[in-house]
C-alpha cells in the first residue's frame, strides 16, 4: 500500500492518524460479532480524511464477499 505522506486537498504535509471510538468499529457481520477499530490517515491542516482502515482486515473472511 502507498504511504500518503501529503494531502490531496491542500497540499499539506502534516499527516495524522486518528481511532474510530465508542461504537464507532466495523463489524464482519450484522449481528457484530466480529468488530475491530478503524484508523483514518486525517491532513492536520485542513481536516480532510486521507483515508480510512480497518484495524485487522483478517477479520472479514472469505465468507462474507459480495
Ligand atoms: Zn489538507
Amino acid at each position: 500500500m502507498n504511504e500518503i505522506k501529503t494531502c490531496q486537498y491542500c497540499g499539506s504535509t502534516k499527516i495524522k492518524v486518528g481511532y474510530q471510538i465508542g461504537d464507532g468499529e466495523m463489524s464482519s457481520d450484522f449481528m457484530g460479532n466480529k468488530t475491530c477499530r478503524i484508523s483514518h490517515l486525517i491532513c492536520g491542516d485542513c481536516g480532510a480524511i486521507l483515508m480510512s482502515r480497518v484495524d485487522n482486515p483478517e477479520i472479514f473472511d472469505d465468507d462474507n464477499r459480495i
